[in-house]
């Protein structure tokens, strides 16, 4: 049971924004993941989301079958600030379990086209938007690209 490594991509359309960080400190910016099993005759799809932090390594275990695994994300490929279409968020790396999905949360920077920043903003509702001043995130999502490397 080898190493996987997985890209989440991520694309929103922007309207007044120049581009949006995930957290103002890196390694306290949670990645919400789900996951599955990946033992043959398994494959059981965990219900629960699980947080991964840059540089720290989360151990998980199979409810099903007990496989023992290890989930994280790889070094030096997270944290991109996103700037549109569609681009690498962070690479998660696991053994024994794979991603299936992820949820946007808070702590992300949205700074606009007018320079203004927007800290800590949550995206858990599928976006951001200031109306009046035509300020917007919309049309979020994501998906998880197996690596070959
Ligand atoms: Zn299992």
């Amino acid at each position: 049971m080898g190493v996987e490594r997985f890209s989440l991509k991520i694309s929103a359309r922007l309207d007044g924004v120049a581009r949006m960080e995930p957290g103002f400190e890196d390694t306290e910016f949670p990645y919400w993941l789900k996951f599955k099993c990946t033992a043959e005759g398994c494959r059981l799809e965990h219900s629960k989301w699980i947080p991964l932090f840059v540089g720290s390594k989360v151990a998980l275990q199979c409810n099903d079958c007990s496989r023992r695994g290890t989930l994280g994300l790889a070094s030096g490929c997270f944290g991109v600030p996103y700037v549109g279409g569609e681009s690498t968020l962070a690479v998660v790396e696991c053994c024994g379990f794979e991603p299936i999905a992820y949820q946007f949360d808070m702590g992300w920077k949205i700074v606009g086209t007018n320079g203004i920043e927007y800290p800590n903003t949550s995206l858990s509702t599928g976006g951001f938007s200031l109306d009046d001043i035509g300020v917007s995130v919309k049309n979020l999502e994501w998906k998880l690209v197996k690596l070959n490397w």
